[in-house]
């Protein structure tokens, strides 16, 4: 272990910190009233030795205890008698007095001027304390270290308020992630179970009576609705995958020429069979084209996340779509007349896993409107909705209108 001798210069350690260092003369300004400067030095001392909420010390040059005051007696438990003669690192932990903590605080005080820390240190009764300690290098007029001035401050009850937090913090997150392994669970159930139904009643079927597979059209039929099933799972578990990607950064575009028009013609043709099981019109106002530079499948996905919700939420109602832009913004919006959503949560449905509706009534991950704002923020644009409970609700995308590139070439991307 290095040990600190006395014999330190200011500037010894070839810093350029004067200006941090402790002067000696000048730090303190003296009035000139009746008070005499005697007067005032010894109130300064009263002061330092009656304080009880800081633990105010001094070291010789090489840390051994010069000066204790009543906040020192308070905090750290020792009498003055007890613990004057004694080297500081007496109040250190064991490890940290192994690996010379104290004499490198020292070290750094001398070569920084000031040197503060947060720590355990260790109270006369054996038991740590969260200690916030301020070393200062105490130089004389000439220049040559006299020894340390040490503040120390009991920050316990702090650091285990902040325990506390970071405890509950933790015991929130951990909730959260096991209501959502059990919504994850449930959702990725719900498409397989009856997969799995129609897989078996077919293949008994086709042990059976394999005929009756292929008459009516029933194979094609069954087929059909077991790939929407799997659709769907496929659906879910990208999702997963985007939220995941998402937490370790942002989601990556791949910006190329496209037609918005065409987009949302596509996204709701898609759509029509199921908006129309759900008892809802799909009523369309696009421009004939608008082109532009976004991620088709990203974009493909946001509009498809919007028009899926306002079919579930908005069943036996009209929806309607509409697209416009001008020089610099496009704007999307999609209308529905359903439940609508409690002013207390418009402006929750955005974050991950978030629902506002129970998962008796509607399934759902809730992570589509999260997945959206992110692809939306991914172009630079942003989402809004307004709403009112049992009324409706109006999504609208704002998003930045992209040149295409005059070459043709793939120059161009948005900003990603
Ligand atoms: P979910 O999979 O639950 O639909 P979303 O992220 O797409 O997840 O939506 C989050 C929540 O926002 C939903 O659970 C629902 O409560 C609410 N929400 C989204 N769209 C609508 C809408 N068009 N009408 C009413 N509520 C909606």
């Amino acid at each position: 272990m290095r040990v600190l001798l006395g014999g330190w210069k200011r500037g010894t350690l070839g810093d350029n910190h004067d200006h941090l260092l402790n002067s000696g003369n000048g730090a303190i300004t003296y009035s000139r009233g009746e008070h005499s400067r005697r007067d005032t030095e010894d109130q300064l001392r009263l002061l330092i030795s009656s304080v009880t909420d800081y633990a105010i010390l001094t070291l010789d040059v090489r840390g051994y205890i010069a000066s204790w005051n009543l906040g020192a007696e308070r905090i750290k438990g020792y009498l003055a008698e007890e613990i004057l003669g004694q080297h500081f690192s007496r109040f250190y932990p064991p490890e940290d007095v192994a690996w010379g903590k104290p004499e490198w605080e020292l070290e750094s005080a001398i070569r920084l001027g000031r040197f503060e820390d947060e720590g355990w240190r260790i109270r006369k009764d054996g038991t740590r304390f969260w200690a916030n300690v301020v070393i200062t290098a105490l130089f004389d007029e000439t220049g040559e270290l006299r020894g340390f001035g040490k503040v120390t401050r009991d920050f316990t009850q702090r650091k285990h308020a902040e325990e506390t937090r970071e405890m509950e913090r933790l015991r929130e997150a951990l909730h959260a992630r096991d209501e959502f392994l059990s919504v994850a669970s449930h959702e990725l159930k719900t498409p397989l179970t009856p997969l799995q139904l129609k897989l078996s009643a077919m293949r008994r079927t086709a042990e059976s009576n394999p005929e009756a597979l292929v008459a009516d059209g029933r194979l094609a039929r069954e087929l059909a609705a077991a790939s929407g099933q799997v659709r769907k799972l496929a659906d879910l578990i990208d999702d997963l995958l985007d939220v995941s990607r998402i937490n370790v950064g942002r989601l990556p575009l791949e910006p190329a020429r496209m037609d918005l028009s065409a987009l949302v013609r596509d996204v709701t043709t898609r759509y029509e069979a199921q908006a129309a099981a759900a008892g809802c019109r799909l009523e369309l106002e696009l421009p004939t084209s608008l082109e532009g530079m976004w991620d088709r499948r990203r974009m493909d996905q946001a509009v498809t996340n919007l028009v899926t919700n306002a079919i579930k939420y908005g069943a036996g109602k009209p929806i309607r779509l509409s697209l416009s832009a001008d020089d610099t913004t496009v704007v999307l919006t999609v209308q529905d007349e359903g439940i609508g959503i409690a002013p207390t949560q418009q402006h929750r449905i955005f974050e991950r896993f978030v629902r506002a509706v129970s998962e008796r009534n509607y399934g759902g991950m809730g992570l589509g409107l999260f997945i959206t704002h992110q692809i939306v923020e991914a172009h630079g644009g942003s989402i809004q909705v307004e709403s009112q409970l049992g009324r409706g609700s109006t999504f609208t995308l704002q998003i930045p209108m992209t040149r295409l590139p005059t070459t043709g070439g793939p120059g161009m991307s948005t900003r990603a």
